[in-house]
């Protein structure tokens, strides 16, 4: 089947065809007829089978005719995230250069005043979280009342989040003739009750079984041990050792433990930025697109912050953590293998994970093998001891340095391929008890020696 089997319009088409596709996907193939035809669509698909343009493009074709109205968008695309968010924005770029269509982002993080003016210029296609769109709304300056097309994207993610309030509110605010395009990975009660309440007579479309891994992605376990220091150890050598390593998002559950294994690992030489959801928005965009563009090899991210990210080149995920939620692990390592690539998927497991991965394994349907040479231990966590210099700041590492002849830190420990990691700094300062770093105190900045000496605290 071609693109121009599905009814879309010449100029959708013809930025489609720009864009270098030919074949529409299963979801675009199933959905955009019902699309165009003005009914409901419930889409049960994951993030990589092309679900954004599955909507986008019919979107695209149906706003053709008649023009946006001050503060009455036409249509509003809601996003469990801000990432996700501007990855639609950018789809509407990409595949809306024929079209003259006002599209407006209305995420946290960012001036309210600028979105406003855009809201005041009258918008397209409103591309929003939640949280910022009812914002909006109470303070007056937005009217739902003329939306056409309602789309809910990442449904499952906006229900673990918590945002399902948000979103039967922001239901009832639009107007009940309106049109509504729902798309989940998974469908839990909770789910099915929004769909239920929420979208008239749903032509449902299905991909693939909701949960299913990525067939393109080796999956492996890694043991680690119990302590954070050893799963660090652990990691480091994985990542030096895997064969094929181009660059690896790293997941871990708690935003504090990104910020913790984001430090250490730019103390120890590591290409590195952070993601997650405590960052401001520039902040978090500034780690993305270093990402993206290849100027670090590293990212390391919470759950909420990666959700369906659209990376096309990721060659691994490591989960520094086993997920609590065995959904989040298919969505993890679904950032690699994309548009058919091979990716690697590696889980770091303590004795306390095995129930976890056994609620994966049950859901994923198969068991994960165990890697198999695990690689061996190093004798010592902190780096190199006989620098002078102090490590890079870790929100520097976006400043790439050249990379610098790496010592091993044991003479049996793996050398790294050269072109594997960029090294930030070979020379560090000595790692003492009671070090202000330990104590997660920012030292990125210039400190004098003495602050550097362990300090006795009294009772
Ligand atoms: P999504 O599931 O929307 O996150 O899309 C996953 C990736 O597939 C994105 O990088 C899209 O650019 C790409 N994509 C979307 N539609 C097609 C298509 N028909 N052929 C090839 N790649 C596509």
């Amino acid at each position: 089947m071609s693109f121009s089997q599905l009814g879309l319009s010449e100029k959708v088409l013809s930025a489609v065809a720009a864009a270098g596709y030919t074949t529409p996907t299963p979801i675009q193939q199933q959905a955009i007829p019902h699309v165009l035809k003005r009914r409901d669509v419930l889409g049960i698909a994951q993030t990589g089978t092309g679900k954004t343009a599955a909507f986008v493009l019919p979107m695209l074709t149906m706003l053709e005719h008649g023009r946006a109205r001050a503060r009455m968008p036409r249509t509003l695309i809601l996003e469990p995230t801000r990432e996700l968010a501007a990855q639609v924005e950018e789809s509407f770029a990409k595949y809306g250069a024929n079209h003259k269509l006002n599209v407006a982002l209305l995420i946290g993080g960012v001036s309210f005043d600028n979105q406003d003016v855009k809201l005041t210029r009258g918008v397209d296609v409103l591309i929003a979280t939640p949280g910022r769109l009812l914002d909006h709304f109470e303070r007056g300056r937005l009217l739902l009342t003329g939306v056409e097309l309602l789309v809910i994207d990442e449904a499952d993610r906006m229900l673990d989040m918590g945002f399902i309030p948000d979103i039967e509110r922001i239901c009832k605010l639009v107007p009940f003739t309106r049109q509504t395009l729902f798309f989940t990975a998974t469908m839990p009660p909770e789910i099915r009750r929004i769909v239920d309440t929420f979208l008239h007579n749903p032509e449902q479309v299905e991909v693939s079984r909701p949960a299913t891994t990525v067939a393109t992605v080796t999956q492996l376990l890694a043991p680690a041990g119990r302590e954070p220091h050893d799963k660090r150890d652990a990691l480091r050598r994985l990542i030096r050792s895997e064969s094929g390593f181009k660059n690896a998002i790293i997941f871990c559950n708690r935003k504090r433990e990104v910020a913790v294994l984001h430090r250490s690992l730019v103390r120890h030489g590591f290409n590195a930025v952070a993601l997650h959801g405590d960052m401001d928005q520039p902040a978090r965009m500034a780690a993305l697109d270093q990402f993206r563009r290849g100027e670090v090899k590293l990212l390391i991210a919470s759950d909420v912050a990666a959700r369906g990210l659209d990376i096309p080149d990721v060659s691994h995920i490591f989960n520094f953590d086993v997920p609590h939620h065995a959904d989040d692990y298919v969505h993890r390592i679904g950032r690699t293998g994309r548009a058919g690539k091979s990716g690697t998927a590696i889980t770091l497991v303590t004795p306390a994970d095995r129930k976890a991965v056994d609620a994966i394994e049950k859901l994923i349907g198969r068991t994960i093998e165990w890697a198999k040479a695990p690689p061996r231990p190093e004798p010592q966590e902190q780096p190199a001891r006989e620098g002078r210099h102090r490590p890079q700041p870790a929100h520097d590492a976006r400043h790439r340095p050249a990379p610098a002849p790496r010592r091993p830190e044991s003479p049996n420990a793996p050398q790294p391929a050269p072109a594997q990691i960029a090294r930030i700094d070979e020379a560090r300062p000595p790692r003492r008890q009671g070090h202000a770093r330990d104590r997660g105190v920012d030292t990125s900045g210039h400190l004098p020696a003495f602050l550097f000496r362990p300090a006795r605290v009294k009772a």
